[in-house]
């Protein structure tokens, strides 16, 4: 939209407009280049330019889209998670430890995992596995004695072994018990090897829940054992002599929980039942209140979906708090506490930086609007050029009046008007293809100057409610070299919200509102919720595209669960994958690089052997060649294409 005067937007509109301001600290802002700004350690010095880093990738032949993974980011959250319950401990003067442990299922990237590992020894920081092959992860990875190894989710016998087995290795693997039967096949597995393993218990809360996943709690939650079951298994252990074995207490409210109070009221109840399972004679120790540290995705700093009411300080200071009142009340020694954060830890570090590879609007094309001969033109469409014509010069007056956008409404319903009358005399047939297409050309030309006068009025200038959708109507598609389903799935299974906009052109106004269609052949692949400052919106603010030149969008705060979730929907295999680490001289590292999928690896996926489908191929094009409907050069041409494209990524290579 056109815009009078002298334009005075600036880094710090787009800043605001995107949220960067609020939902980025500490890690992403805006430069003076109106490129986004990465500071992987937060305020402790070190940046880099987002768009200088991308165009160095390229450089190294790594094609977008691509996934950034910045290792001082996911160090950065490590440390900033204990920072803040080493405050909330000396604030409380809690005598006990924080110990936490990282859920392999929110990222189980080789990488990720190791990384976490490297960063978190000194915290004796450990991993939480839900499967037999996270498990597997977690008891290789997991070499530091003292860390702890939380065993959850279904185990059959197998799992149960491995993990006392794994006490002999020296690690320290906590077998939380999730279902009621699950304790006699730890009983058998002990009786069998001799050996007890660490026991935890999970607890089903009566507490309330809260938000998506807030069926994780109450008695109808999938996991945890209830009060009278938890009282069963207490007396089963006790029979067993493995009673000096359970050491954990465990719940898990269910992820992103929005609402502190909804924390707060698990924790107390939890605290109760720790504290009576040491009046029942179990010795404990530790008290793991699991994952749901939620992230503040759109800096609204509430309790909805896309944000949380409190802060990582917060939440550190309520756990310890409530713990800590919960068994001086009782005087039992403060347990360890443990907690199982996912995605506050790894939701930051990833970054997805996608190029658009087009863009489409409404007809509004100058070209169809010049007039053929007068006298050919049929009076709907002449109308319609009549009503374009008088847009140029309708006059508005004074526009603080209520009335003053009358004569657009006006023109804007005669339109309307037009249009149907062509479509109307289309189907009749009196008016043909051409001229149809004319007038629905001057029906969106129409729309535009609306949209442009009404783009020059003052923000406070009353806008009829019809007016108001003309911008969402004339928005724009662009085309985006990304598959939603591969590399952000929740925006489309759950309507998760991330923060995506421009990476570079920040210091210039966006003019066009739009929003994103992805490579796959659904409609539901795409981008179109976005976040906004109150409600969240169905389009974005983004800049036109111009001729030559990229127009790279990032999507933020990706780094816990879109990978693993992601899936192959029409054959778009992973993206390329780059950790990068700053080096002290002010620049950085690719410390690894992990390759995207071929077109041969995601068809090989699904069965299909790639020599085959060559062969079948070579077979067709000598019969179209005996027959003499393709020549050799032809038949070489289209091997070449197929070679190519098999070692190729799935997406679109310039
Ligand atoms: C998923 C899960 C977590 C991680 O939750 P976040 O909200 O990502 O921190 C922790 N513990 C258990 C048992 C889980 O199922």
């Amino acid at each position: 939209m056109g815009f009078s005067g002298v334009d005075t937007w600036s880094v710090a509109d787009s800043a605001s407009l995107y949220g960067l301001d609020r939902w980025g600290e500490p890690y992403f802002s805006v430069n003076a280049r109106g490129h986004v700004l990465v500071q992987p350690r937060g305020e402790r010095g070190g940046a880099l330019d987002l768009v200088e880093l991308v165009r160095g990738l390229r450089g190294r032949d790594l094609a977008l889209p691509l996934l950034i993974r910045f290792d001082d980011i996911l160090e950065d959250r490590l440390e900033r998670l204990h920072a803040a319950f080493a405050r909330a401990i000396a604030q409380y003067g809690y005598d006990g430890r924080y110990q936490g442990v990282f859920p392999v299922k929110c990222n189980q990237q080789r990488h990720v995992v190791e990384q976490l590992m490297e960063s978190g020894r000194r915290w004796h920081f450990g991993l939480e596995a839900g499967s037999k092959a996270e498990l597997l992860i977690a008891l290789a990875l997991v070499e530091d004695p003292e860390a702890l190894l939380i065993c959850n989710g279904y185990k059959d016998r197998r799992y149960i072994e491995t993990s006392i087995l794994a006490r002999r290795l020296g690690r320290q693997p906590v077998v939380v018990i999730e279902q009621a039967d699950e304790v006699e096949r730890i009983i058998a597995a002990s009786q069998e090897l001799g050996a007890a393993p660490l026991i935890g218990v999970r607890a089903k809360l009566a507490s309330r829940g809260s938000g998506r996943w807030g069926s994780s709690v109450g008695e109808g939650a999938k996991f945890g054992l209830s009060l009278p079951d938890l009282l069963t298994t207490v007396e089963v252990l006790r029979q067993a002599e493995l009673l000096p074995d359970l050491r954990l207490l465990h719940f898990h409210i269910g992820s992103q929980i929005n609402d502190i109070a909804v924390l707060k009221d698990a924790l107390q109840e939890a605290g109760q039942l720790y504290v009576e399972l040491i009046r029942l004679g179990a010795p404990m120790g530790l008290l793991d209140v699991g994952g749901g540290l939620g992230i503040d995705y759109d800096g609204s700093r509430t309790a909805t979906t896309a944000s949380t009411n409190y802060s990582l300080q917060n939440y550190a200071n309520d756990v310890v708090a409530t713990v800590r009142e919960c068994c001086e009340n009782a005087r039992v020694p403060v347990p360890t506490l443990v907690s199982e954060s996912g995605r506050a830890i790894a939701s930051h570090f990833s970054v997805l930086v996608f190029d658009v590879l087009g863009c489409g609007q409404p007809p509004t094309g100058a070209a169809l609007v010049e007039p053929c001969s007068e006298a050919e033109e049929p009076l709907i469409v002449r109308n319609l050029r009549d009503t374009l014509a008088h847009l140029g010069s309708v006059d508005m007056g004074d526009p603080s009046r209520p009335t003053s956008c009358e004569p657009l409404q006006e023109a804007w319903n005669d339109a309307i008007k037009f249009k149907e009358d062509a479509l109307t005399a289309f189907r009749l047939g009196y008016l043909g293809l051409r001229e149809r297409a004319r007038a629905e050309t001057l029906y969106w030309a129409c729309g535009l100057a609306i949209a442009r006068r009404l783009a020059d009025l003052p923000a406070d200038t009353p806008i009829p409610e019809e007016l108001r959708g003309l911008r969402a109507a004339l928005a724009s598609t662009y085309y985006a070299n990304l598959s939603v389903f591969r590399s952000a799935p929740d925006t489309w299974a759950i309507q998760q919200l991330f923060p995506v906009l421009p990476i570079h052109r920040l210091e210039e106004r966006p003019d066009r509102l739009g929003h994103f269609a992805d490579l796959t052949c659904d409609s539901d692949g795409k981008l179109a919720r976005f976040i906004g400052s109150g409600a969240d919106k169905s389009l974005l603010e983004l800049h036109g595209l111009r001729p030559g030149e990229p127009y790279w969008i990032g999507l933020f705060l990706a780094g816990a669960y879109q990978e693993v979730m992601g899936n192959l929907h029409n054959l778009f295999g992973r993206t390329n994958a780059v950790h990068i680490r700053l080096t002290p001289g002010g620049g950085y590292r690719v410390e690894h690089v992990v390759r995207a999928d071929t077109n041969a690896a995601v068809l090989q996926a699904m069965e299909h052997d790639p020599q085959n489908l060559k062969e079948r191929l070579r077979q067709a094009s000598e019969e179209a060649i005996a027959a003499g409907r393709l020549t050799i050069d032809a038949a070489r041409r289209l091997t070449q294409h197929l070679e190519a494209s098999l070692g190729q990524t799935t997406y679109l290579e310039g």
